[in-house]
């Protein structure tokens, strides 16, 4: 079901889709919108940055399609099959309509007595859903092909900016899973760690670990004279602060930022105490505005601290060079962005203080084109400004799908450490799902190293521990149908992109 379909079905006021997607905004409850910070035009479409890349948006908005069409048409398919449930030949309209229209087959099992008890729709969506993810991983490569090259922040860049490595935790919340091509059209690569946590809390024992094996590599590669830079994401929402920010952190945007500065802070901390002052990781603050896609940098002052209230903002910096030729927009924003440092006393980048600023240019001019992209695309901000996800992904993130929305994500160990982050997501997919009879498609999903013995067995063997658990705690939905778990790994080398694992080979992996 598509947004606009699925707020109908919400009784929401959708913001109207095709032909007339670009008039009015007005949030789904009626309320009037604040003016938009970048463009101040009534048609969002008019407002055209010289510095924004169109066609790199036109190649990321036919991805986006791609994408949502995929899951949009599940229940598409669904509704058309469900007149022909008692007819003899079912399973086979059922399995050429699956071909034709989702290019997947249902399990046999879930076909054969609909003529006797009716299908079992529950079970097929989920089926469904879980084949639209695999088939989003698997043609990853194809799929994004058009804007991987053309993103403008790569490998090159970082090296050019003074970084071997960067290494981003935002939070979890399912909008902030497009952050890296579309927010800071950055490219998805081996030079960029993503670890998602919810509120941004990112762990700082794994970090250093990471930090370290980094630190390692280089050296070993006779690389010398890079840096690692860590950067925490918040997430807000400027025309429902109270309702729609962060809910790891009750949606106060300044505990959330707080907090986020805290982890820089003890990162940063418990690399010096390790190993020396001058070893610790360059660290920067952004936060998205998850209605507009805009984004705030935050740089570390010539102490090393990091300020709430001060920051760089993207959607401001777009409205004062809109119009304005390219090259006069850009000094405009050098500018901006050294007369803050300038503010600041200087930055803390360890002597890199021109690798850090030209990297926050990079960013901010990068994040312009997201802004027009929700402008043109989204008419100036997004119709579903709270979530809107299509599954639940439990134990390691869904890898190569880079999307706002696509799934609901609890990062846990064990169901007992991650019982909150989940109990929340069924909650939400309650509203989006079970209210219509639709299960929560729960993907539990753990990476292993193909370099490492025995890796991808305990891999699985934690993942069906983990399907048991969440079976044993949400019984009661299990017994109805309503919740569809499956079980997936995907080695972290890439040498097999995401595997469901089945307990039977007679019967479909997924169970409920
Ligand atoms: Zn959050």
């Amino acid at each position: 079901m598509n947004t606009y379909k699925r707020m109908q079905a919400l009784g929401r006021r959708p913001a109207a889709p095709a032909l007339v997607r670009h008039i009015a905004v007005r949030r789904a409850d009626g309320a009037t919108l604040p003016s938009h910070p970048a463009c101040a035009a009534s048609d969002p479409q008019s407002c055209a940055h010289a510095l924004v890349d169109a066609r790199l948006n036109e190649a990321l908005f036919r991805y986006e399609r791609v994408i949502r069409d995929r899951f949009d048409a599940i229940e598409d398919v669904l509704r058309s099959l469900s007149p022909y449930q008692h007819d003899l030949d079912f399973a086979e309209k059922a399995q050429v309509m699956a071909e034709q229209r989702l290019g997947l087959r249902w399990p046999q099992s879930a076909l054969e007595h609909a003529w006797v008890a009716g299908v079992d729709m529950k079970t097929l969506f989920a089926h469904a859903t879980f084949e639209g993810v695999a088939r989003c991983v698997a043609s990853a490569d194809f799929d994004q092909a058009a804007w991987r090259t053309a993103l403008p922040l790569n490998v090159a860049r970082w090296r050019e900016f003074g970084y071997h490595t960067v290494d981003i935790s935002p939070c979890a919340d399912g909008r902030l899973q497009g952050l890296l091509p579309f927010v800071l059209r950055t490219v998805p690569d081996e030079a960029v760690l993503v670890k998602a946590y919810a509120g941004a809390l990112f762990d700082i024992e794994n970090d250093v670990a990471d930090w370290a094996q980094r630190q390692v590599h280089q050296y070993a590669s006779g690389v010398f004279g890079l840096d690692y830079l860590k950067v925490a994401v918040y997430h807000f929402s400027s025309s429902s602060p109270t309702q729609q920010g962060c809910a790891a952190h009750g949606s106060h945007d300044d505990v959330a930022i707080t907090a986020a500065i805290e982890r820089l802070y003890a990162l940063r901390h418990a690399v010096a105490e390790q190993f020396g002052p001058d070893m610790a990781p360059q660290v920067v603050l952004i936060g998205v505005d998850t209605d507009l896609d805009a984004i705030r940098i935050h740089l570390p002052d010539i102490s090393g601290r990091l300020h709430a209230q001060r920051f760089l903002d993207s959607a401001h910096l777009y409205r004062q060079t809109l119009g304005l030729p390219a090259d006069v927009a850009l000094g405009h924003i050098e500018q901006a962005v050294k007369s803050y440092a300038h503010d600041l006393g200087g930055l803390g980048a360890k002597g890199n203080e021109s690798g850090m600023q030209g990297l926050a240019v990079a960013w901010l001019v990068a994040n312009f084109s997201q802004i027009e992209y929700v402008l043109h695309h989204h008419a100036g901000r997004y119709a579903v400004i709270g979530h809107d996800e299509q599954f639940i992904c439990v134990g390691d993130m869904v890898p190569r799908l880079h999307l706002r929305n696509q799934f609901y994500y609890a990062h846990l160990d064990t169901v007992e450490e991650g019982a909150a982050d989940l109990d929340v997501g069924i909650r939400i997919f309650s509203g989006l799902n079970v209210r219509r009879g639709l299960p929560v498609p729960v993907l539990v999903h753990f990476q292993y190293s193909s370099a490492v013995p025995d890796s991808r067995a305990r891999a699985v063997q934690r993942g069906q521990r983990i399907r048991a658990a969440i079976a044993t705690r949400y019984a009661e939905l299990c017994s109805r149908g309503l919740l569809q778990c499956c079980v997936a790994v995907s080695d972290r080398r890439g040498r097999e992109p995401l595997a469901f694992v089945a307990d039977d080979a007679s019967v479909s992996p997924c169970m409920h």
